[in-house]
């Protein structure tokens, strides 16, 4: 019996078109993002600098170095310059000052901010990423996970999310776009690191169990450091995955090394021997736990047969706290504009396109990471007006086009143990505007990566040039600035600054 056309056809679409969508499917490369909390761009035996520091001589990363012998190393990777803002543009590809959550969130409806005679916050938003449209004070958009789902990922959470305030939708990874959450939700700290103390800060202080990590009961009572624990369930999850013959998107997102800095036994005293005081030598093996983790995952990939399938991307959220040395040569620490704050750790490996042990000096920033995960996966992804991040896959090909010479952003119009800025980079200069006293600073970071030297008098052509960007960039992205209660008025951009 023949059939008619008109019942062929719409058989051979759907034939050939499940093989189309299944095609792709299998050759999606499995990415797995090694996101580190609070790590300087100092604090690994990788060099970053064009030379080695005093902090790669004390730090002991070899996974890092392994990833970076495979892969490319990139030396002027930004971050916002603290967690969620940051983990909120990665997640849309938004600049902060778009999406204004521009500081740490936690609790529904309130804000860490201090409270300053000078200047206060505007109503920025204090609740995070939300999973759905009209919550107040909150971001709303379709997240990469939720995209990466669409074409077929398992998508996996491991650690901290730090994404939206306690008690809203955000909070939750899995009502982001994750299939699988393992111990991620609204607190951006664990209350402890120690299976002892059950990831939980009650021990030292009974009322807080905001920071109590969730879902690690089994673990409870024992040694097992949080670092050790998240690296075993990530492994589980990972073999799952490949199980189920799925591509998969892991954010693998350390806890470590952000505070309460306790010590991890497996590492602490090698470091107490090389003469580190305990302040040090904690930190230090905290940051080889991470590294372990990084070299554990890497193995289980490789015995699980999907190496040449998985690309890494490492990298860091902010820049080292101020309680931990210096990351010189550069100046400042989290939460400041200065590089110290925003310049982090990065290193990409993926097998037959990044050429091994290479390093790369282009600048780019972590909302790019948002289209370049997009393009790996192979999705099509149209820069919009909502969106502000560039895919830098043509950097890790050596091909195609990339806007070198773009402008990049941050915003912190808070008061969180640092006064209120907004900064530009483009080429090798900087600009930041101090929201507070209203001064601009001009670095030339090529010959000046200390950012000692302030040029906004002498050049002022470029300071300029300079201020109308970032004062365009902050009115297109709708960008709220701080309240100067002194003079009685909403703090003006840059540009009107120059004028004056
Ligand atoms: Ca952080």
């Amino acid at each position: 019996m023949k059939l008619p056309y008109v019942f062929i056809l719409p058989i051979l679409i759907f034939l050939f078109g499940c093989a189309d969508i299944n095609d792709k499917s299998s050759n999606r490369p499995n990415i797995i993002f090694f996101f580190v909390d609070d790590m300087g761009w100092q604090e690994t035996s990788v060099p970053f600098y064009s030379e080695k520091t005093s902090l790669n001589d004390r730090y002991f990363t070899p996974n890092m170095e392994k990833l970076a012998m495979k892969g490319m190393k990139f030396t002027q990777a930004y971050a916002c310059a603290v967690c969620s803002p940051s983990r909120i543009s990665l997640m849309t590809g938004m600049n902060a000052a778009r999406h204004m959550v521009t500081n740490w969130t936690l609790r529904k409806d309130q804000s860490p901010d201090q409270p300053n005679d000078t200047i206060e916050s505007p109503k920025w938003n204090v609740n995070g990423l939300s999973a759905k449209e009209g919550q107040s004070r909150a971001v709303y958009s379709e997240t990469l996970p939720q995209k990466l789902k669409r074409v077929g990922y398992r998508t996996i959470h491991v650690g901290k999310a730090h994404f939206g305030a306690r008690q809203t939708s955000g909070e939750d990874p899995k009502n982001l776009g994750f299939d699988v959450n393992i111990a991620g939700h609204a607190a951006g700290g664990p209350g402890s690191y120690l299976g002892k103390y059950n990831y939980s800060a009650i021990w030292r202080a009974p009322k807080q169990d905001i920071w109590d990590v969730p879902g690690l009961d089994k673990y409870h009572g024992t040694d097992t450091f949080l670092t050790e624990a998240l690296t075993i369930e990530a492994s589980k999850a990972i073999k799952d995955a490949v199980e189920r013959e799925k591509p998969f998107y892991l954010y693998m997102s350390h806890y470590a090394i952000h505070a309460p800095w306790e010590k991890d036994d497996r590492f602490y005293q090698k470091y107490v021997d090389r003469g580190l005081d305990e302040f040090d030598a904690t930190y230090a093996s905290m940051i080889e736990g991470m590294d372990q983790s990084l070299g554990d995952i890497m193995e289980m990939v490789d015995e699980l047969g999907v190496m040449e399938n998985t690309i890494f991307v490492f990298m860091s959220d902010n820049g080292s706290p101020s309680q931990a040395d210096q990351n010189l040569p550069l100046r400042g620490h989290k939460l400041t504009p200065y590089e110290g704050g925003v310049r982090v750790p990065m290193i990409v490996k993926w097998s037959g396109v990044t050429q091994e042990n290479s390093t790369n000096n282009q600048y780019l920033i972590i909302e790019d990471i948002f289209p370049t995960f997009l393009e790996m996966a192979g999705i099509d992804f149209e820069k919009s007006d909502e969106t502000d991040g560039v895919s830098f896959v043509p950097l890790l090909k050596g091909e195609g086009d990339y806007p070198k010479n773009r402008p990049i952003f941050w915003h912190y119009p808070n008061t969180y143990n640092q006064p209120p800025y907004s900064a530009i980079r483009q080429g090798k200069w900087k600009l930041i505007y101090h929201h507070t006293n209203r001064k601009l600073e001009l670095f030339n970071l090529e010959e000046d990566i200390s950012e000692r030297n302030n040029f906004a008098f002498q050049n002022r052509e470029k300071t300029h040039e300079l201020s109308r960007a970032l004062t365009d960039h902050l009115l297109s992205s709708g960008a709220l600035m701080p309240w100067d209660k002194i003079k009685q008025e909403t703090v003006p951009y840059p540009i009107e600054v120059i004028k004056l």
